[in-house]
């Protein structure tokens, strides 16, 4: 039987990250993937690469360029006539930075002899992985280590099965070929509000139908309620306490029913997007005698080192507990890389940035203003508004806020909220102070260039001390 050190299941950026810090340790590695593009062609990346991060980015920039094109150049005092739109150019666009990007990682499994077998990977007792290539007999390969990184899908309801026409998931919204005149989206999460942002600024009517009666439940209420205006200013319609119940497909749209406060409703679109949450990859994953425990909500249970039940088989990424994110897949990944190879892997689950793409970016890092109130955490924050940041003003982004929140009597800082333009990148600096266990004061201590957005999260750290200069404290 032919042995590997360690081999990973999965290729998303979970599974390609552990792959090569195990390769770059020394250690024999496999990856088994076996996803295949819109072209049929094997692909590595997984859902970030090619369904998933990167391509709703590329429409978000496209999306981005063409609505400051009708909506904010003028303003600068630029006008363009004839302004088009070639969606079909805007989608092959985002297509070869998938290409490009998921080559990428093929050429680094290949620089650092990450062994790619194309296919499906399947646990058995001990230690021994299935591999069945795409076309072949399966083959036992023995395995020091395993690394499950089987990822994730989107969740499917009856109320409204997919149709790959009408009613879609978000693979389904990435390939749009037209703008639909009405679009509805079951779901006001992360990827519904991105794929809403992206349809809505190339012209669609949207109109997002949330379960939930709080919007953005996960964030920071201020940020969430600041983020709810915004969004509504750019003409999202968001509809809270809204369950769909059920959907019909007719030659001219899609017939939504949902159920909120006042009963039943119904909404007419052209298009649906189904985003209600996503669902770990499971299924023909592990034989019933490898004894792999799942929680009770069917991720694969791992401890705090990602370490299932079965010594020496380890799960990361979105099969398992904690936020769906890309970067804490990938953080994990390098971890138990690192303890597979003998040195102290650790991801430190405190300091885990989340960002949501819209315009404007909401970013966060640490704990909210109502989580902390609920644990009787003793807390003072500041906030400094985008308004008065000299930067923001001269992009014509002067809209949002950053939030500091410190423990009352310690100063450490303990959460940072951000609604505004480049909040995706301003978080990275925070994640960094809370990573070094900084005070509120050390980063209003530090010096900000002059002028960036960045000195907006400085004033919201001085503001916490009632000590900003730019605003009234
Ligand atoms: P995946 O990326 O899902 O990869 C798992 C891989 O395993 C897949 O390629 C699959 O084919 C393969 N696989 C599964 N089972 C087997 C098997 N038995 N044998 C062989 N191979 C198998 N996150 C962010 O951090 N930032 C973002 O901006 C962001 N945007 C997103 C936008 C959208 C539209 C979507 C859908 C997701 C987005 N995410 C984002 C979430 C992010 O994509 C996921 O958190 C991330 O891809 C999870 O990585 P993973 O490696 O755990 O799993
Ligand atoms: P996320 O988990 O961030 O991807 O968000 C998915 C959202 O979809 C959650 O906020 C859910 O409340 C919402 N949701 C799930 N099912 C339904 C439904 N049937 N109707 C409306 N919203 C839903």
């Amino acid at each position: 039987m032919k042995s590997y050190d360690v081999i990973v299941i999965g290729a998303g950026p979970a599974g390609y990250v552990a792959a090569i810090r195990a390769a770059q340790l020394g250690l024999t590695t496999a990856c088994i993937e076996g996803y295949r593009n819109k072209d049929g062609e094997p692909a590595l990346g997984g859902t970030c690469l090619n369904v998933g991060c990167i391509p709703s980015k590329a429409l978000l920039d496209s999306s981005d360029q063409y609505h400051r094109l009708l909506h904010t150049l003028p303003t600068h005092g630029i006008t363009a006539g004839n302004v088009s739109l070639d969606v079909k150019a805007m989608i092959a666009r985002k297509d070869q930075i998938v290409r490009d990007m998921t080559g990428g990682i093929k050429q680094l499994f290949q620089a650092n002899k990450v062994d790619w077998l194309q296919g499906h990977g399947k646990l058995l007792d001990g230690k021994v992985v299935e591999f069945t290539p795409h076309k072949g007999k399966p083959e036992k390969l023995q395995a020091g280590s395993v690394v499950i990184a089987t990822g994730s899908q989107p969740i499917e309801i009856d109320a409204a099965p997919l149709d790959g026409e009408r009613i879609v998931d978000s693979s389904g919204a990435l390939e749009f070929t037209s703008v639909p005149k009405r679009l509805g989206v079951i779901g006001a999460g992360v990827i519904g509000l991105e794929m809403g942002s992206v349809w809505s600024r190339l012209g669609a009517e949207v109109v997002l139908l949330e379960a939930q009666t709080t919007f953005l439940a996960a964030a920071d209420n201020r940020i969430a309620r600041e983020a709810q205006r915004q969004f509504e200013k750019q003409g999202l319609e968001i509809r809270l306490g809204a369950r769909v119940t059920g959907t019909k497909v007719t030659s001219r749209g899609v017939t939504v029913s949902y159920e909120d406060d006042k009963g039943q409703q119904t909404l007419t679109v052209d298009k649906l997007i189904v985003a209600v949450g996503r669902r770990p990859n499971t299924e023909n994953l592990f034989a019933a005698d490898s004894n792999l425990l799942l929680d009770e909500r069917g991720f694969i249970h791992v401890d705090d080192q990602c370490q299932t039940n079965i010594p020496g088989v380890y799960a990361i990424g979105d099969v398992v507990r904690g936020p769906m994110l890309a970067h804490k897949g990938s953080e994990e990944g390098i971890m138990v890389a690192e303890i597979i190879a003998g040195k102290a892997g650790h991801v430190n689950y405190d300091t885990i940035p989340w960002v949501i793409y819209t315009d404007p970016e909401i970013a966060w890092v640490g704990r909210t203003e109502q989580a902390l109130k609920a644990a009787a955490v003793p807390i003072k924050s500041g906030t400094f508004n985008f308004a008065a940041n000299g930067r923001a003003r001269a992009m014509e982004s002067a809209v949002g806020m950053a939030k500091v929140i410190a423990h009352a009597e310690t100063d450490r800082v303990l959460g940072v909220h951000i609604i505004g333009p480049m909040a995706s990148e301003l978080i990275a600096e925070v994640v960094l102070a809370m990573e070094f266990g900084a005070s509120s004061e050390d980063i209003a201590r530090t010096i900000h260039a002059h002028p960036t957005l960045s000195e907006a999260v400085r004033e919201a750290a001085l503001s916490v001390h009632k000590q900003a200069i730019h605003k009234a404290n």
